[in-house]
C-alpha cells in the first residue's frame, strides 16, 4: 500500500473530485470481485483503489494525505484496514448509489480526531517541554452518561433490525443481483433507539465543551512533526472509542541558531587580531556560555565544532553538534595610534596599502598629477 493514491486512480494531484470519482467508478467497474470471478489479485487491486479513493473523495482526508503521504493516514481509519471489516459489497453500493454508508462502520464507532497547532520557542522544541492545549471539542455527555436517553429511561432494542444494526437488501445492479448490508433505517445501525432523548444532548450522548490536554513535547523535535494523544479526540457518538488529537508543531526561528538535522549552526565575529594571533573565546551556546579555542591564522568560513551542544536525538540517545562558523570583522574605524600601528605592520610586512590621505576622489585626482 506504498504506492501513490493519485497514481492508483491515475489522476494528477489537481484533479477535481469528480475526476477522482469518475476515474474510481470505471476502475471500480473493471476490478470489482463480482465481475472478476473473485480473482484475488483484482480484488487487491481492487481493496488499493478503493482506499485511495475513500482518502482522496474526503476532502479532510485528502488534505492530510497531501500534507503528511499515507504516513499521515496511520489511526484515521483510512489505511488501517478496518474500512473493509464489512465486506467489498457495501463499498461498492454505497459507491454506486446505494444507501449511505455514513450509519455503518465496523467493529464500535469511534469518535473523530481532532487537530491542532501548536506553536513553540525554538529552545523548547530543541529541550522539549510540557505544554497544554485547548480546543473546543465534543466529549461524552455527562447527564446520560453518553448513552443519548434521559436519565432514568434506558435506549430499547429497535424493533426492525432486533438489535443487529443492519438490514439486508437485495437489489439489480450492472452486475447482477447483488444483496448488501445495510444500517437499519430505523434505528441508524445503533441496534438501539432511544425513546426519550436527553435533554442536554438531544440524544446524541456527547456535548460540546471547553478541552484541554496536556501534551509531553519530546526533545528534539522540529517543524513539522506531529505528535499523537491517543484517545484524546471526540467523543463517539452514543458510545464507542474516542478519535486522536492530532498537534502539528510549529517551531519559531532562533535569532542566532539555525538547525541541520540534529546540528545547530551559528556564526561568531571576531576580530582580526583575534584571528591573525588565536584566542580562547566565550560563545554563548543553549546550554549556557562555552569556550572555544581560536587557532592563529582562522580564516572567514572556518568551522568549530562544539560536540554535544546540538539538537537531542529525537528517537535514540546523544546530541548533535554545534557548528561555529567563524567570521573575521575588519575593523571599520581606527583611531590614531592603531592606525599608525596597523601601517607599522603593513609595512613591516612588505604590503602595498592607501596613503590615507582624503579618500578615493582625491587619491585618484592626485594620482593624474
Ligand atoms: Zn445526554
Amino acid at each position: 500500500m506504498t504506492t501513490d493514491y493519485y497514481d492508483l486512480l491515475g489522476v494528477g494531484r489537481d484533479a477535481s473530485d469528480d475526476e477522482i470519482k469518475r476515474a474510481y467508478r470505471k476502475l471500480a467497474r473493471a476490478l470489482h470481485p463480482d465481475a472478476n470471478g473473485g480473482d484475488p489479485d483484482s480484488e487487491a487491486r481492487f481493496k488499493e483503489v478503493t482506499l485511495a479513493y475513500e482518502t482522496l473523495r474526503d476532502p479532510e482526508r485528502r488534505r492530510r494525505y497531501d500534507t503528511f503521504g499515507p504516513e499521515g493516514m496511520r489511526g484515521t481509519g483510512a489505511g488501517s484496514g478496518d474500512m473493509f471489516g464489512g465486506g467489498l459489497g457495501d463499498l461498492f453500493d454505497a459507491f454506486f448509489g446505494g444507501a449511505s454508508a455514513g450509519g455503518r462502520q465496523a467493529g464500535p464507532r469511534r469518535g473523530e480526531d481532532v487537530e491542532i497547532v501548536l506553536d513553540l520557542r525554538f529552545e523548547e522544541a530543541v529541550f522539549g517541554v510540557e505544554r497544554s492545549v485547548t480546543w473546543r471539542g465534543l466529549v461524552t455527555c455527562a447527564t446520560c452518561s453518553g448513552s443519548g436517553a434521559r436519565p432514568g429511561t434506558t435506549p430499547t432494542t429497535c424493533p426492525d433490525c432486533r438489535g443487529s444494526g443492519q438490514a439486508r437488501r437485495v437489489r439489480q445492479s450492472i452486475l447482477g443481483q447483488v444483496v448488501t448490508t445495510v444500517p437499519c433505517p430505523r434505528c441508524h445501525g445503533y441496534g438501539e433507539v432511544v425513546t426519550s432523548p436527553c435533554p442536554d444532548c438531544r440524544g446524541e450522548g456527547r456535548r460540546q465543551q471547553d478541552r484541554s490536554q496536556t501534551v509531553q513535547i519530546p526533545p528534539g523535535v522540529d517543524e513539522g512533526t506531529t505528535l499523537r494523544v491517543s484517545g484524546a479526540g471526540s467523543a463517539p457518538p452514543r458510545g464507542g472509542v474516542p478519535g486522536d488529537l492530532y498537534v502539528h508543531l510549529r517551531v519559531a526561528r532562533h535569532e542566532r541558531f539555525v538547525r541541520s538535522g540534529s546540528d545547530l549552526v551559528t556564526q561568531l565575529h571576531v576580530a582580526f587580531t583575534q584571528a591573525a594571533l588565536g584566542a580562547s573565546l566565550d560563545i554563548e551556546t543553549l546550554d549556557g556560555t562555552e569556550t572555544i579555542e581560536l587557532a592563529a591564522g582562522t580564516q572567514t568560513g572556518r568551522v568549530v565544532k562544539i560536540r554535544g551542544r546540538g539538537v537531542p536525538h529525537v528517537r535514540g540517545r546523544g546530541r548533535g553538534d554545534l557548528h561555529v562558523e567563524i567570521v573575521v570583522d575588519t575593523p571599520t574605524s581606527l583611531d590614531k595610534e592603531q592606525e599608525r600601528l596597523v601601517r607599522e605592520l603593513a609595512r613591516a610586512r612588505g604590503e602595498e596599502v592607501a596613503s590615507g590621505e582624503g579618500g578615493l576622489f582625491s587619491r585618484i585626482r592626485s594620482s593624474l598629477g
